[in-house]
């Protein structure tokens, strides 16, 4: 990889500034602002380092699809990233504007600098470096770069299902979140995510606890018992088959598991507290990666503001957010949580879905996996984190369970990205290490 590192390292500043201008075009699709303009500019940086890139149609921001085909080459890769970013707001938290970005202390600070423009720019630089060098790539490399990541790839699973064959590939490939605290992280797919709001009506309006209390129904009250009903005095789920599907960490799961640093001091800073699972992190990757969870995100009702107010509130709700894991399937765990309520005597709950998304693992003894860990270590000079698959969600499931194909995640962003808040930033180093990351791993795929 000599000659493709030199490469990289002699053509480094350019590569930051062309960053620089990708970081300059606003793309946030929640707003609509700047969308048409930055699908137009990925497909013209794809187009210059030799990607046949167009943009492809959806029902919302379009995808930036390229594909550079390597005659002879057994493997190809499929590189998913995504153009679109967060709003920038509070501005005036920004110590720099959010799209005008600026260099300070080795990092890139503006809005989309970690996430994701830093790494999907990335990747092409790769493509470039190893075009330049060797004239061919060592597999075949498609491109799917949506432009609705941050706002939950509403159009990716039509996208993915109307283009199968389009997509067809060995593995996926995407940079995506933050690496670990102590340097580069690998990881294999994502918890899911059911989210729920409950709520309780009582009477047309709020009424005066003092003529009514004891004779009208209290919406705070049920919604709280309901609540308080989901869990065990242990904090287990209480509801009947939640846990159902969840197997038992595999032996290669176990021992990655152990092989995770933990940091007891930056975990407590980070938290100001301990960790429910205590001290030492015993179980502490087991229960955030593992297991599933069950989360009240809000409880609303009543009066909230200061002093006493008498009242008597007319509605009462609540937000869940379960994290799932592998084989749960969130259609079955909300049935299980309506059952459960219905036999609780909680059946005139309401229960709405506000979103879904499955689990996603491809097996961490993967040969891709090893590939990929292989090629991260050549590119940082030193072994990555692996972890099975995030606490959080993303889209995993389009490739692993409708694509049918593995997917190995490597993230170039720093720990400490702060993406979705103001001063987001990625350290030059990974931005680097990323290029040279993405270039490695096509060479060790093409050999697995
Ligand atoms: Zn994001």
């Amino acid at each position: 990889m000599n000659d493709i590192f030199q490469y990289i390292d002699a053509h480094r500043d350019r590569f930051i500034g062309e960053l620089g201008a990708l970081l300059r075009q606003p793309s946030i699709s929640a707003q609509g602002i700047g969308m048409t303009e930055c699908a137009e500019l990925v497909r013209r940086l794809m187009s210059e380092v030799g990607i046949q890139a167009r943009l492809v149609p959806t029902a919302g921001f379009p995808v930036a699809y390229g594909e550079v085909p390597s005659p002879g080459a057994r493997r190809t890769v499929l590189i998913y990233g995504h153009y679109d970013v967060q709003p920038p707001d509070p501005l005036e938290a920004w110590e720099t504007p959010p799209f005008e970005p600026s260099i300070r202390n080795g990092r890139i600070y503006a809005r989309g600098a970690g996430d994701n423009k830093g790494q999907m720019f990335a990747h092409l630089k790769a493509v470039e470096a190893v075009l330049r060098t060797r004239g061919k790539l060592p597999v075949n490399v498609k491109f799917c770069f949506e432009g609705e990541e941050e706002i939950a790839s509403r159009n990716l699973p039509a996208f993915v299902s109307a283009h199968r064959d389009l997509l067809r590939a060995d593995l996926v490939y995407a940079s995506d979140g933050p690496m670990h605290p102590s340097g580069p992280l690998v990881y294999f797919g994502c918890r899911g995510l059911l989210y729920l709001e409950l709520a309780v009506h009582g009477a047309k309006r709020d009424l005066h606890s003092g003529l009514y209390g004891g004779v009208a129904p209290a919406p705070a009250v049920r919604l709280a018992q309901a609540v308080a009903s989901l869990w065990t005095s242990l904090g287990k789920v209480a509801v009947d088959g939640f846990y159902d599907r969840v197997k038992k960490p595999s032996p290669a799961d176990r021992r990655i598991l152990r092989a995770i640093p933990f940091d007891e001091r930056s975990v407590r800073d980070d938290l100001g507290c301990l960790p429910v699972t205590g001290a030492g992190g015993r179980g502490y990757y087991r229960r955030l990666l593992l297991e599933p969870n069950l989360n009240v995100a809000g409880l609303t009702a009543g009066y909230q503001g200061p002093g006493a107010k008498t009242i008597i509130p007319r509605v009462a709700s609540a937000k869940l957010d379960a994290r799932l894991v592998m084989d749960q399937d969130p259609d079955e765990i909300e049935e299980k949580i309506r059952a459960h309520l219905k036999r609780g005597g909680f059946g005139d709950i309401e229960v709405k879905r506000l979103g879904a998304v499955p689990p996603s693992r491809t097996p961490v003894d993967h040969p891709f996996g090893k590939a990929v860990a292989r090629a991260v270590a050549q590119a940082w000079g030193r072994p990555p984190v692996i972890v099975p698959n995030l606490g959080g969600t993303i889209p995993d499931y389009l490739f692993t369970q409708v694509l049918g194909l593995p997917s190995i995640w490597v993230p170039y962003a720093p720990h400490d990205e702060a993406n979705h808040a103001p001063n987001e930033s990625t350290t030059l180093e990974g931005f680097v290490n990323g290029i040279r990351s993405t270039a490695a791993a096509l060479f060790e795929i093409a050999a697995t």
